[in-house]
């Protein structure tokens, strides 16, 4: 299955699921297909709360489909992140190719950070460039959905306790961050990752939340990242500068879950974003930041993309660049088809 939120009239998040370019409702499923009263009006992460291996949620969709039930169109809804997440945890140099890139040794354990759900936003939606940097890039990376609760769970069982999976933008102020690529002579980052990783609007996530039985192995996608520049020589155009595969990360998925739930409870909806591949912009010869106007799409194979305009700390980007033309076609659902 692949998930969906969207808002209600209320502006409540609400999860959906899609079938066909079209969204079936829980409250739909409720009324129709045997789904518990309950679950009608839940978001994602309360839908796993009460359906952590999504069995009740799967058994409903399946006698809607034979139903012929038909959902609301996509286009009609106002469709947001798949969900917010209770903890984000994110794991630094966790591909090969990323750790090469920057001539460190291999890890010989996860490197952990938080992010929180101020950072979260669905596809389409703005990021914001905060007045706080001057090197603002992307990491393409693949989320981590988590159904069944994990408490220092052995690596044998760990996939268990996983519901689907996202495309992630783990969105990063590399000055903030320390790199020294990003920094002029004699200045300094933050000493953490916090501000780095955690501002408002520094996750992107989407375009669905996909099951994970309907993905399958999580070890072998591939995962890419692209840049459409507002300035400079390659304005307008996308590019591709991230194109890896999940094979390369240093610890796998389960061994992530294993290795967090040692110490951190995961609850149901929590997401774990899992590191990015080479390619990012601070490691570029010369270096490449994202500047208002520009817009970055993170996509991993089987889930999909998601696509994001950069705006100033003010919300406004240049007139004409690509995240302007962004923005008009999401104002204007019907004139973007
Ligand atoms: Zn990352």
């Amino acid at each position: 299955m692949r998930i969906v939120a969207y808002l209600d009239e209320l502006d409540l998040p609400v999860a959906g699921i899609l079938a066909d370019g079209r969204v079936i409702t829980l409250a739909s499923l409720a009324e129709r297909a045997g789904l518990r009263e309950e679950l009608a009006l839940l978001d994602v992460r309360g839908l796993l709360a009460e359906d952590d291996d999504l069995a009740e949620t799967r058994t409903a969709m399946a006698q809607a489909l034979r139903d012929g039930m038909r959902g609301v169109p996509v286009a009609q809804l106002r469709i947001v992140a798949p969900l917010e997440p209770g903890k984000i945890i994110g794991v630094g140099w966790n591909y090969r190719s990323h750790v090469l890139e920057q001539g460190m040794p291999i890890p010989d354990r996860p490197l952990l950070f938080a992010k929180f759900s101020n950072a979260v936003v669905g596809d389409g939606a703005p990021v914001i460039r905060p007045a706080t940097t001057q090197a603002l890039d992307l990491e393409a990376e693949l989320g981590v959905v988590i159904g069944r609760r994990a408490r220092r769970v052995p690596l044998e069982t760990a996939m268990d306790h996983v519901a689907g999976y996202v495309a992630s933008n783990d969105v990063s102020a590399r000055d903030l961050q320390g790199s020294k690529p990003a920094l002029a002579p004699g200045a300094r980052g933050d000493g953490q990752w916090l501000r780095a990783k955690g501002s408002d609007t520094f996750l992107p996530l989407g375009p669905s939340m996909v099951t994970a039985d309907e993905l399958g192995d999580p070890a072998a996608l591939r995962l890419r990242g692209w840049h459409t520049p507002a300035a400079g020589p390659d304005a307008g155009g996308e590019h591709l500068v991230q194109d890896g595969t999940t094979g390369d990360m240093i610890f796998g998925v389960a061994e992530l879950i294993a290795f967090i739930s040692a110490s951190i409870t995961l609850e149901p909806g929590d997401v774990v974003i899992t590191g990015t591949p080479s390619g990012v912009g601070v490691f570029r010869v010369p270096p490449v930041f994202l500047i208002p106007g520009d817009v970055v799409r993170v996509e991993v194979e089987g889930i999909g993309s998601v696509t994001n305009p950069i705006v100033d700390s003010d919300g406004s980007v240049p007139p004409g660049s690509p995240a302007a033309r962004l923005l008009a076609g999401r104002d204007d659902p019907a004139g973007a088809g």
